[in-house]
């Protein structure tokens, strides 16, 4: 049984919890991050301890505080005593056209996907460098490449800086830990649902393989990421995009 640990960020729905339930399948020790969605994240932790008799835990904590990272790094430890892998996942999208796009707004979008990339790196990167062994996977998008919509102009920003982000740390850590990034077009989570059907079947006419991803094409990813058969990929960013036109 394999008793390496990851803990992922947002895991509590959406593509998050398919990354969770991924690292389940293969035996890893879960810590399943949720900022608010307690039961959801309960009931995947039921889950998975269930189906695949793994340990987990669910433990709430905004990447974009300080404070709950370092909670978020100190509770793993007391848990499992290591962390292997550290997925960026948790992030949040504000729609909005530009007369209705506030400073919070802005703000809050770039607190959560790229403060809270920054910090979870800082704090769980450092550990993993201090102990020359890990592996950083920060979730970005296609939004922080090219494919660009000045009603998410924030969520953009905030993915580029991701991706920025994701090169800066793959340095500072090197030869230690890898730290790389995927970029995923449109997926079938929470955040695309509440999309009107015309927009869908637009953006779907952009899509090569004409369909959105469901979430364990983005999962399959993560988890190649992490293994050992990508022992040589660092510093990267992965398109998983279904070939954007
Ligand atoms: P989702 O279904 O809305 O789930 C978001 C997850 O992030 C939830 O578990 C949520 O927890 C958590 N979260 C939000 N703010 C947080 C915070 N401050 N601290 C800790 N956790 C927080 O989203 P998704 O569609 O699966 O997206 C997952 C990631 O993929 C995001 O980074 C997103 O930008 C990226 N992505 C998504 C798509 C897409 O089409 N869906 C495309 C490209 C990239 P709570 O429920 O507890 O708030």
């Amino acid at each position: 049984m394999n008793k390496k640990t990851v803990i992922v960020t947002g895991g509590s729905r959406g593509i998050g919890k398919a990354i969770v339930k991924s690292f389940a399948e293969i035996g890893y020790n879960i810590v399943i991050n949720y900022k608010t969605s307690e039961n959801d994240a309960l009931s995947l932790k039921k889950e998975i301890e269930e189906t695949y008799g793994v340990s987990s835990i669910t433990l709430k904590a905004d990447v974009s505080c300080e404070e709950d990272v370092k909670k978020l790094l100190n509770k793993t430890l007391d848990k499992f005593g290591s962390i292997d892998i550290l997925v960026n996942n948790a992030g949040i999208a504000h729609d909005n056209f530009l007369e209705f796009k506030t400073k919070d707004e802005f703000l809050d979008t770039l607190n959560t996907n790229l403060v809270g990339t920054f910090l979870t790196c800082k704090y769980i990167g450092s550990y993993m460098f201090e102990k020359k062994k890990g592996n950083i996977i920060n979730i970005s998008s296609t939004n922080g490449i090219d494919t660009l919509y000045p009603e998410s102009m924030d969520y953009d920003a905030s993915k580029a800086g991701v991706i920025s982000l994701t090169k800066n740390f793959a340095n500072l850590y090197a030869p230690y830990v890898r730290v790389n990034s995927i970029a995923p077009g449109w997926v079938n989570t929470d955040i695309t649902k509440e999309l009107d059907k015309e927009f869908i079947d637009l953006e779907v006419k952009k899509i090569l393989l004409e369909r959105f991803a469901d979430v364990e094409e983005i999962s399959k990813v993560v988890k190649f990421l992490a293994s050992d058969d990508a022992s040589y990929i660092n510093k990267t960013i992965i398109r998983v995009d279904g070939g954007l036109k």
